[in-house]
């Protein structure tokens, strides 16, 4: 068995794109400018939009932050998504979800101008993605193809099975999973709560994607012997095996499974740092003006 070491994989890509913006520094262009907009104080959204910052900050990047407080009104938060779609040093926005319940989620994103929805979560990039045009690609989904791609992992005409349809990771992974490309090329299952023989469903998966939501859900007897395992969940949980009295688990029963498997993502340290590292990819595509010319 071998472990996917995204911590590793997303230094090394952050490596690359710093050096990249050292280039186009070097030669007078604009460094790329990431813009984010944070809603509330949810403490969950100020972790990742500042994990977002510092890691704008570390590869070179200029990053801006708009806050405000959680009684922001949609059409307020309109002119802000407005006013920042016509700043032209701007390259990439993101709006931290979830948002307030008073703001509708989807009039907001679609507000986004496409050629900076570094997110990917905009309805022209989620269609171009299934056409398989030129397109940002949410960030998750991204990151679990880098890590396929980086690992040499062959993904033609395997049986792949994710477990989760979000919005953010399940639908768009099945999409790209399923494409005619690499990595993709596979024949994919969907499972969902209202999935029969999810278990044995699982069994037939040479790559097992979990995004499910439910700490250590997947357990060695769901997984065929040398399947690839990706583990996207992320949970907290009570531990007295740390000092902090927390412990982080993903979707997969990691000690059963490790030993069954060919390769497995672990939590953390798997699919967690590749996500904003696509991020930061998405937002040098948009300043090389790679996917809207
Ligand atoms: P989500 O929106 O809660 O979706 C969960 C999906 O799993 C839904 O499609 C749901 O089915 C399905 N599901 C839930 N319980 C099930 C069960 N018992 N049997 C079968 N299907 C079940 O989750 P998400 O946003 O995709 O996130 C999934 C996990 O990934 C979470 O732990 C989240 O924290 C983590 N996450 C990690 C990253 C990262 O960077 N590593 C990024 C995003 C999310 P229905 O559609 O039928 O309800």
């Amino acid at each position: 068995m071998k472990i996917i070491d995204g911590k590793a994989t997303a230094a090394e890509i952050k490596s690359e794109i710093a050096k990249e913006v050292a280039e186009m520094i070097d030669i007078g262009k604009d460094v790329p400018h990431l813009a984010a907009i944070l809603i509330g104080d949810d403490p969950a959204s100020q972790t990742y939009v500042s994990g977002k910052e510092k890691s704008c900050k570390k590869v070179g990047f200029i990053s801006s932050l708009y806050k405000f407080p959680a009684d922001i009104s949609e059409k307020e938060l309109l002119k802000v998504v407005d006013f920042i779609n016509k700043d032209d040093e701007v390259n990439g926005l993101i709006v931290q979800l979830p948002l307030p319940d008073h703001i509708n989620v989807n009039k907001i994103i679609e507000s986004i101008d496409p050629s900076k929805d570094v997110d990917g979560f905009h309805p022209l990039n989620v269609g171009k993605m299934v056409l398989n045009l030129p397109a940002y690609l949410p960030a998750t989904p991204y990151g679990i193809l880098q890590l396929f791609e980086r690992y040499n992992i062959e993904t033609v005409g395997k049986n792949c099975v994710i477990l989760g349809r979000s919005n953010i990771v399940g639908t768009p992974i099945s999409i790209l999973m399923s494409r005619k490309a690499y990595p993709g090329n596979c024949t994919v299952t969907v499972c969902h709560s209202k999935t029969k023989n999810l278990e044995k469903i699982c069994r037939t998966a040479d790559i097992l994607i979990a995004a499910i939501g439910s700490p250590e859900f997947v357990t060695a007897d769901m997984v065929k012997k040398d399947a690839v395992v990706i583990d996207v969940g992320i949970h907290r949980v009570k531990s007295k095996e740390t000092k902090s009295g927390y412990k982080l688990l993903g979707d997969v029963k990691f000690d059963e499974v490790s030993k069954k498997c060919s390769y497995i993502t672990p939590v953390p340290g798997g699919v967690g740092p590749m996500t904003i590292v696509s991020l930061l990819k998405n937002t040098l595509k948009a300043a090389k003006k790679e996917v809207y010319k």
